[in-house]
């Protein structure tokens, strides 16, 4: 089954995407963690990408597409995979629509994840990921219950988002209700679009993704 999580920075869609692929076997496919990645190794367009992140704003869509392109041809995809962070507006979409009908596939269901707005800066701005297995937690939402210690694989070291400091998190925000919004209308169109409550709790959220899954 292939899945699109759809939300503002914050929504918990790393998170929801991190329990479907241990619950179903499915791949998340995150185009922040791979240009994250891509900057860290300092290849050329990684190099180019990490400075516009670091503005909070948008990555060329020909370098995203391209991204996504290449990794829609990986065999280890077979069970499905879940977008998280790509398609960030219609030309994307528009693309990803050309990228999956070429291939024989299609996305089952799109989920949004409505979250207000106040509340996702105080959820970025919490969060830390363990840097050896990639675990997500947050200061206040999610702590590991021995401190400083990795529930998932007893790493101890955390890493915090570059852009996820409270100047870039609000062009990350503007920039997501000018250019990835209408893509509630676009999949609305289509017929493949959830809704869900992304305000609940993370295992609410998650109870909600289920029922979505079940269904598509
Ligand atoms: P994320 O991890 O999804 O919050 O993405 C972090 C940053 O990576 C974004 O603020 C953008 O600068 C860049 N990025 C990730 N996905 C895309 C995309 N589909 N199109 C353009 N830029 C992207």
């Amino acid at each position: 089954m292939n899945l699109l999580l759809l939300g503002p920075p914050g929504a918990g869609k790393g998170t929801q995407a991190k329990r479907l692929e241990d619950a179903h076997g499915f791949v998340q496919l995150s185009t922040g963690d791979m240009l994250r990645a891509a900057a860290a190794a300092g290849t050329e367009y990684g190099k180019k990408a990490k400075a516009v992140m670091e503005r909070g704003e948008l990555v060329s869509d020909e370098i995203v597409i391209a991204i996504i392109g290449e990794r829609l041809e990986q065999p280890d995809l077979k069970d499905g995979f879940i977008l998280d962070g790509f398609p960030r507006n219609v030309p994307q979409a528009e693309a990803l629509d050309k990228l999956l009908a070429s291939r024989g596939l299609k996305l089952d269901a799109v989920i949004e994840m409505a979250v207000d707005d106040e509340a996702l800066i105080e959820r970025i701005s919490g969060r830390f990921t363990c840097s050896s297995c990639g675990k997500g937690y947050h200061d206040k939402f999610e702590r590991p219950a021995t401190e400083g210690v990795c529930d998932k694989c007893g790493g101890r070291e955390f890493t915090r988002r570059a852009d996820d400091n409270a100047q870039t998190v609000r062009s990350r925000l503007e920039v997501y209700h000018k250019q990835t919004a209408p893509l509630v209308g676009y999949y609305g169109e289509q017929g493949t679009l959830n809704t869900i409550d992304g305000m609940a709790a993370i295992d609410d959220v998650a109870r909600q993704i289920e029922e979505v899954v079940k269904a598509a």
